[in-house]
């Protein structure tokens, strides 16, 4: 058996279109478009090409769009005043600020002092808030664990009193998405156990899974024979292993080993192309969701 391809490349360009088309309705309907502030602190080559990826994107599904680039000399202060600014101007709806900040600023402070109206990555304690309590309370679901349902979605995967091992209980991955599985809701109403490095039985657990979402940062963790067959695998895992003498290019592998997974799975993510793409876009998503509440607020 060979599995179906979940392509997060593909999911994203189709949820692009869907952006592009709501964001020109916006304008045109209320004369606003959404508006996305991205801070960077310093120069940091890495954080660079994150920014400019976001900036392009906003740009193409037509959103205002300001890059606020702060020298790394910034204190802590004045980064907290800027905020402020964005904080309280109508025609912003998402504030990022990309990190890591410079050491002498606190990056709790600066994300917490982010108003979490406007927090379109979803990561202030209030929006974690609302993401536990689930239902008409969430603004803002954090990106990548929203990509995860949406492919999940958007595959035709049956949620619905499935089994799902969630490998990994980071504050970005695996603890929110676990929570999002077990909500009342579409892609949801499913039984979530999440494993970590203090697991018992990795193994056993993972092989009762009807979806499993492996977020651990580890190559090839997870092993063909863990897999259900039949299994919807979902893995978030991107790991450098090596320099491809070609391009030149970092090698990247997922948590799972793909070409054995996909012989047993019966839905399955690729790395690369499978949930890093879907990211940027529900980005996106939040920022246009945040739009809209402002427009139903006036
Ligand atoms: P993290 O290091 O914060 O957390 C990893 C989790 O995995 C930990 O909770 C740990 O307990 C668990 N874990 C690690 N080794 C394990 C083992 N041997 N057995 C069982 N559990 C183990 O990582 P993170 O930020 O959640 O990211 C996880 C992976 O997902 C990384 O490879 C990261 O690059 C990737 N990631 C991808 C995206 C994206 O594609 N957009 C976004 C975020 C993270």
């Amino acid at each position: 058996m060979t599995a179906d391809l979940i392509s997060g490349t593909e999911i994203r360009k189709t949820i692009l279109e869907e952006l592009k088309k709501e964001v020109a309705d916006m304008k045109a309907q209320h004369g606003t478009v959404p508006g996305l502030v991205t801070i960077l602190v310093g120069e940091n080559p890495a954080s660079q090409s994150y920014v400019r990826l976001k900036i392009k994107t906003a740009e193409e599904l037509g959103f205002k769009e300001i890059q606020d680039n702060q020298a790394d000399t910034i204190s802590e202060a004045d980064l907290l005043t800027l905020i402020d600014k964005y904080n309280n101007d109508p025609e912003i709806h998402g504030i990022l600020v990309q990190l890591p900040l410079p050491d002498h600023i606190d990056d709790k402070k600066v994300l917490n002092a982010i108003d979490p109206d406007k927090d379109v990555d979803g990561f202030h304690p209030v929006n974690v808030g609302r993401l536990m309590i689930g239902g008409s309370e969430v603004k803002f679901l954090p990106c990548t664990p929203a990509g995860i349902q949406e492919m999940i979605i958007r595959s035709g995967t049956e949620t619905s009193g499935a089994e799902v091992v969630v490998v990994g209980r980071s504050n970005i991955v695996g603890k929110p998405i676990a929570v999002m599985m077990a909500q009342k809701g579409e892609g949801a109403n499913a039984t979530t156990t999440i494993v970590h490095t203090r697991t018992k039985d990795l193994e056993g657990h993972c092989k009762r899974a009807d979806i499993l979402i492996v977020a651990a940062g580890v190559p090839g963790l997870v092993k063909p024979e863990w897999i259900k067959p039949g299994a919807t695998v979902i893995d978030v895992g991107v790991n450098r292993v090596g320099t491809s003498e070609k391009t030149g290019k970092a090698i990247l592998k997922g948590d799972v080993d793909f070409d054995k997974a996909k012989e047993i799975a019966g839905k399955i993510t690729p790395v690369p192309g499978g949930v890093g793409p879907m990211t940027i876009a529900m980005l996106m998503k939040n920022t246009v969701q945040s739009a809209k509440f402002a427009i139903e607020a006036k």
